[in-house]
């Protein structure tokens, strides 16, 4: 009978919790993703195209075509979710950064995603990274790097907070994921394959659509829930600047501070997860 007590008293607690955080989330993110009863919109962004390959100088796969495929496929995917989609490209053209970030911004009550692959001169260098620089964008680039992690055969490189200029100059919650390196012979050979690429766009979608389920990171109360996903310890790299690194062609993401060396050693991003943090 106590035992009865407690389990309901826990029951009634957790509950109280989980409401308190949804709404006070609900408030703070009302003004850019509404709450979840209203449709929202999913810009999809697939990095690079036309002229701007993407990757590095002389890679073998097209990293554009890589991430137009599979933003293709999480449109579809969204859409058959009822969810509305605007897409930056969705042929093999180049669009400006400042374009896409215009697309983004003409849409409230939206949110922003862009597809990436990694690439770099070491070929060992494998993972998954998923990147925003807003607070309000965390909650999205925990599930997207939640779930994505969550199936890919890769390394956990973590969230990171970095002023890329497509995520600093948006105005909705905003995420970068970097869907694995194309230089990495086993990762790039997964890309290769669409069931694979088809599974990408399924855990980003499921990112998508389970933002408003990332338990809040605000105070010790938090209650973890069956449908309940952890917000991501991140990797705070606000202070990176566009390095040279491995030499790697980032024009895509240019960082938000400019400094005119680098601290950071060439081939220092293979590094994985924690290690990387900088300062
Ligand atoms: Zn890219």
């Amino acid at each position: 009978m106590r035992r009865t007590f407690f389990r309901i008293a826990f029951s009634v607690a957790g509950l109280l919790i989980t409401v308190l955080a949804c709404s006070s989330y609900g408030a703070k993110r009302s003004s850019t993703s509404g709450t979840d009863s209203s449709p929202i919109t999913v810009v999809i962004d697939a990095g690079h195209g036309g002229h701007d390959r993407g990757g590095i100088p002389g890679q073998r796969i097209a990293e554009k075509d890589m991430t137009l495929d599979v933003a293709l496929r999480l449109r579809n995917i969204l859409s058959a979710s009822g969810y509305r989609v605007v897409m930056t490209r969705s042929t093999d053209v180049f669009v400006p950064l400042a374009g896409r970030v215009a697309i983004a911004n003409s849409y409230q009550n939206a949110v922003f995603v862009c597809i990436h692959f990694n690439a770099t001169k070491r070929s060992g260098a494998s993972g998954i990274e998923t990147y925003f620089y807003s607070r309000d964008s965390l909650p999205l680039a925990s599930a997207i790097h939640y779930y994505v992690t969550g199936v890919a055969p890769s390394a956990n490189r973590g969230v990171r907070r970095r002023g890329y200029y497509v995520l600093r100059k948006t105005a909705i919650p905003a995420v970068l994921v970097e869907c694995g390196f194309l230089t990495n012979p086993t990762e790039a050979a997964y890309a290769q394959t669409a069931s694979y690429r088809q599974k990408l766009a399924e855990e980003i979608a499921a990112g998508v659509r389970g933002r408003s389920s990332v338990s809040s990171g605000f105070g010790t109360t938090r209650v973890a829930t069956a449908e309940s996903i952890p917000l991501q310890p991140y990797i705070d790299q606000t202070r990176v600047t566009k390095s040279k690194k491995s030499g790697s062609k980032r024009s895509h993401k240019k960082s938000a501070r400019k400094k005119k060396t680098s601290s950071k050693p060439p081939g220092s991003e293979a590094r994985a997860g924690a290690s990387d943090r900088e300062g």
